[in-house]
């Protein structure tokens, strides 16, 4: 199937599923995963009508991005992988979204360089619901201080929370933490849910589901 039979397939699935959850239909936004394709793989789906694109790392987005958002003006696009903080200006510089903000030190680059550039990428926290000593994000009882510290503290706009829970495990509590994380602290994004679950994480409340696999095929 082309890539583009592939995005028809994701979109109609993710109108069902908002209807199976009795959810707006629209609701969920779609994120197409495009981190290790290359340009000439994401131009059918951008002209297929997708405009919101997730990359995983800051330097392959710079060199596949700006071309392609010169040809496209309304592009969005996400960081969905961990913000080193050497590349901390270069991804505000890029990105319309960083959904992986994940500790003090990265908080506080962003709010520096959000100053410095005078550039406004709306702002996710990462939260690390299965609690992995190896993946990053913020521990769940950590997360309403942490939400603190970085609106009250530094200033930062965060309006998402994201997550990515442990492969081997059922996700829904995951979800389901991360929608209670979200409740507890006024934020109204729930980036969550990839090829493999997204229709579980719309039933959970998803706002926004990140799909790579099934639309590129496998990297
Ligand atoms: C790669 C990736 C995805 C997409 O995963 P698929 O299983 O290919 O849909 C979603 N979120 C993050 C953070 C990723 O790194």
């Amino acid at each position: 199937m082309s890539t583009r039979e592939n995005l028809e397939k994701v979109r109609a699935a993710i109108a069902a599923a908002e209807a199976e959850a009795a959810r707006k239909s629209g609701a969920v936004r779609l994120v197409a995963v495009s981190k290790t394709k290359p340009a000439d793989e994401i131009t059918p789906v951008i002209e297929a009508g997708q405009r919101v694109f997730g990359e995983n790392r800051v330097q392959e987005a710079q060199s596949k991005w700006p071309a392609l958002m010169a040809e496209t003006a309304d592009i969005e696009l996400h960081l969905i992988g961990p913000l080193q903080s050497n590349k901390t200006a270069d991804a505000v510089a890029l990105f319309d979204v960083i959904q992986t903000v994940d500790r003090e030190k990265i908080a506080r680059e962003i709010a520096r360089e959000i100053k410095k550039q005078d550039k406004h990428p709306r702002l996710y926290v990462q939260v690390n619901t299965g609690s992995e000593p190896q993946k990053a994000g913020i521990e769940p009882d950590e997360a309403s201080s942490f939400l603190k510290l970085c609106r009250d503290e530094l200033g930062l706009m965060i309006s998402g929370l994201m997550c990515i829970p442990p492969v081997e495990e059922n996700p829904g509590p995951h979800f389901a933490l991360l929608a209670k994380i979200a409740r507890e602290n006024d934020i109204d994004t729930l980036s969550m849910g990839m090829s493999d679950d997204f229709e579980t994480a719309i039933a959970f409340g998803a706002t926004e589901v990140r799909v790579g696999s099934a639309i590129f095929g496998t990297r």
